[in-house]
């Protein structure tokens, strides 16, 4: 669940406002998505909101595609494994790349280097 509201961050309230505002259905990978909703500003959101995902479709590839990537699999061969445009899995790489160093950053304590070649 959410903390705090994210419309109204300046307002600095101690108590989360965040109330259960129904839910909605992702048909990226079919799942229902709990909504809250702000009683201070009336704004809603999810746990999907602000989240790196946020509004990204195709989500079920995405395990499948870190798999893909990680054994050097080509884009265009990833478009036609998955049966989507090559397009879609050139996108999904970038952010799935941007994901993977992130990790790598948070996970690497040791003050090593990785190599890629
Ligand atoms: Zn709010």
């Amino acid at each position: 669940m959410l903390a705090n509201c994210q419309y109204c961050v300046g307002a600095k309230q101690s108590a989360s406002n965040l109330i259960r505002h129904g839910f909605y259905f992702r048909t990226g990978d079919s799942r229902r998505i709990q909504r809250f909703r702000c009683k201070t500003c009336k704004g809603t959101c999810s746990n999907a909101t602000g989240s790196r995902w946020f509004r990204h479709k195709k989500r079920r590839f995405h395990e499948a595609l870190r798999e893909h990537f990680a054994s050097l699999g080509a884009v265009r061969r990833g478009g036609r494994k998955f049966k989507v445009n090559r397009k879609t899995i050139a996108r999904k790489l970038v952010i799935l790349g941007e994901e993977a160093e992130e990790l790598l950053r948070e996970q690497n304590t040791v003050e090593q280097v990785a190599r890629v070649i």
